[in-house]
C-alpha cells in the first residue's frame, strides 16, 4: 500500500492505483442509500479528495458514521474516475482507521466562515482552513523562488546573527537580550551593569543583517542573507511585525544603479514565476480574497519600474491636488500615503526613490556631492508601499567617520565596520526585502498578520 498525497491522488493518472491517504476530514454527507462522502484535506494541496465509505467497512456505524470536521483519518482503497464537477478522482475506502475525533460542539473550525481576526486567536488551528493552508502553501513557493534566484544569479548564502550587539539601523528600537535578573540586576554608579551579562555588555536581537553581511560581501563578492529579524517598534499597522523575515543581498562592486537592477530583477522574477508555482492557491487569492492580484503580478513582471528621486517625488506630490493626513516637506520621511499615491496614482507601477536626504538616513550610506542626500533607495509597490529599503554603502572611511559622528554612534563599537574600508575597501550596495509584505502582495491579504504562521506584534507573543 502506497502512502500518496491528496494532491497525487487528484490527478488523473493515479486511477486504478491501490493507495494510503492521510489527513483530516473537512465534511462528512451521508447518502439516503446507505454510504457515507468524506472531504479530506491534508494541506498539500487547496482541495479535497472526496472518500467513498461504504456501509460494509466494518467500523462504519462506530466509527465513520461519527466523523465530523476535524478528525484524522487514514484511509486505504483504490484512486477511481469520479463523476462529481471539479474533480476528476475519488477514492473507494477498503478500510478507514480513525485516529483521533474532534468534538463538534467545541472544535471551532466549522462550516462557517470566521473572521481574520477571530481566527488569529486560533493560531493553532487556523493552519487547517482554506486560507491559511494557501498563505502557508505561497509563502513556501516564495522563500524557494528566493533562494532560486539568488543561487541562480550566482550569490552565496551566508548566516548572519540572531543575536548581536551592534544597531544597525541606529533608531534605537531593538529588543534587549539578556540573562540578568531584571528584579535586582548588578549596578555600577547607578547603572545596569552589563559586564556580568551573558555578553559582558548590552545586547540585542538583530534588526538587519546587513552590516555581517558587508563582511562577506567585501570577501566574498555577492552574498545574501535571510532571516528573522526584529524591531521592537511600537506601530501597529497592517504592514508592520515586530518579528519578520528579510532577505538581505549584499554585493561588492555594485554600486546603486546595479542596486536598482537587481531589485527589479528579482521582484519581477518572483512575480513571473509565483503564478506558474501554485496556479491553484493564487487562483484561489484571486477568485475569495482580491481580485486584482493576478494582474498586479502581471504588471509587475512586465512593466518597467519607474525610477525617480526622492526630490522629484517631493516635487509631484507637492503638486497632487491629494488630501494627504501628513504634509509633505523635503527633509521628512514619506508617510505610506505618499507612496502609495505615487506608486497606484501617479504612475500605476512599481517605483524606485532614489537619493534621500541624509539626515534622515543611517550613517551607512553614501553621501552624495551634493552634501544633501544619500544613495538609498525604496522600492514601492501597489497597495503596499515600500517593499524594499536598500542603498550604496559608504566606502570612504573618513566619511563614514564623519558621519558616524555627525549621529553620535561610537566608533569603537563600529571597529570592525570601519575595518572593511581601512583595508581593500570596494563600492558596495545592498538592500533588504521583507518577505511578509512580499507575501501580501503576491496574495492580496490585507494584514500582515495573517501572512506569517505566528505574528509577533505588541501585546501579541502567544503560541
Ligand atoms: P517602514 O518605513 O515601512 O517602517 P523601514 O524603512 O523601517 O520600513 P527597512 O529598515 O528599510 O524598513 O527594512 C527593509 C524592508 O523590510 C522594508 O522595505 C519592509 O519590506 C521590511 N520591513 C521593515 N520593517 C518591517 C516590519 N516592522 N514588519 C514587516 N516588514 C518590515
Ligand atoms: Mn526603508
Amino acid at each position: 500500500m502506497e502512502k500518496i498525497t491528496v494532491a497525487q491522488a487528484r490527478q488523473e493518472t493515479a486511477i486504478g492505483r491501490q493507495v494510503r491517504l492521510q489527513g483530516w476530514v473537512r465534511t462528512r454527507r451521508d447518502s439516503k442509500a446507505g454510504f457515507s462522502f468524506l472531504e479530506l484535506n491534508d494541506g498539500s494541496c487547496l482541495a479535497n479528495i472526496q472518500v467513498i465509505c461504504d456501509a460494509e467497512l466494518p467500523n462504519y456505524q462506530a466509527e465513520v458514521k461519527l466523523l465530523t470536521a476535524g478528525c484524522s483519518v487514514t484511509v486505504d482503497g483504490q484512486v477511481q474516475a469520479s463523476g462529481g464537477k471539479g474533480q476528476a478522482t475519488e477514492i473507494q475506502a477498503a478500510r478507514l482507521t480513525l485516529h483521533g475525533l474532534a468534538d463538534p460542539q467545541t472544535y471551532p473550525l466549522q462550516k462557517k466562515r470566521h473572521s481574520f481576526e477571530k481566527l488569529r486567536e486560533w493560531a493553532h488551528l487556523r493552519p487547517r482552513s482554506n486560507t491559511f493552508g494557501a498563505v502557508a502553501r505561497v509563502r513556501n513557493c516564495l522563500c524557494r523562488l528566493i533562494h532560486d534566484f539568488f543561487q541562480q544569479e550566482g550569490f552565496l548564502y551566508v548566516h548572519t546573527p540572531v543575536i548581536t550587539a551592534s544597531d544597525c539601523e541606529g533608531a534605537g528600537e531593538m529588543f534587549k537580550v539578556t540573562t540578568l535578573d531584571l528584579n535586582n540586576p548588578p549596578r555600577q554608579g547607578g547603572q545596569v551593569d552589563y559586564t556580568g551579562d551573558f555578553f559582558d555588555r548590552p545586547s540585542f536581537l538583530t534588526v538587519s543583517g546587513q552590516l555581517e553581511a558587508e563582511i562577506f560581501a567585501c570577501a566574498l563578492g555577492k552574498v545574501y542573507t535571510f532571516g528573522p529579524t526584529f524591531r521592537a517598534e511600537n506601530s501597529n499597522t497592517s504592514r508592520h511585525l515586530a518579528e519578520f523575515w528579510m532577505v538581505e543581498p549584499e554585493m561588492a562592486f555594485y554600486d546603486l544603479t546595479d542596486n536598482m537592477d537587481l531589485a527589479e530583477a528579482f521582484i519581477k522574477y518572483l512575480c513571473a514565476n509565483v503564478v506558474a508555482s501554485c496556479p491553484e492557491d493564487m487562483q484561489f487569492f484571486h477568485e475569495r480574497i482580491d481580485d486584482t492580484v493576478l494582474d498586479a503580478l502581471q504588471t509587475v513582471a512586465t512593466r518597467k519600474f519607474e525610477r525617480l528621486s526622492y526630490s522629484e517625488a517631493v516635487e509631484i506630490l507637492g503638486k497632487s491636488k491629494e488630501d494627504f493626513e501628513y504634509p509633505v516637506a523635503w527633509g521628512h520621511d514619506l508617510q505610506s500615503e505618499h507612496e502609495r499615491y505615487l506608486t497606484e496614482k501617479k504612475f500605476q507601477a512599481p517605483v524606485i526613490l532614489y537619493d534621500y536626504p541624509r539626515e534622515i538616513k543611517p550613517f551607512y550610506m553614501y553621501c552624495n556631492d551634493d552634501g544633501k542626500t544619500v544613495r538609498a533607495m525604496d522600492v514601492l509597490v501597489p497597495k503596499i508601499g515600500e517593499i524594499i529599503g536598500g542603498s550604496q554603502r559608504e566606502d570612504r572611511l573618513d566619511v563614514l567617520q564623519q558621519r558616524m559622528a555627525e549621529q553620535d554612534l561610537n566608533p569603537d563599537d563600529y571597529w570592525w565596520y570601519l575595518d572593511l574600508r581601512r583595508y581593500g575597501t570596494v563600492p558596495h550596495s545592498g538592500f533588504g526585502l521583507g518577505l511578509e509584505r512580499t507575501v501580501q502582495f503576491v496574495t492580496g491579504m490585507a494584514n500582515i498578520r495573517d501572512v506569517i504562521p505566528f505574528p509577533r506584534t505588541p501585546g501579541n507573543v502567544e503560541f
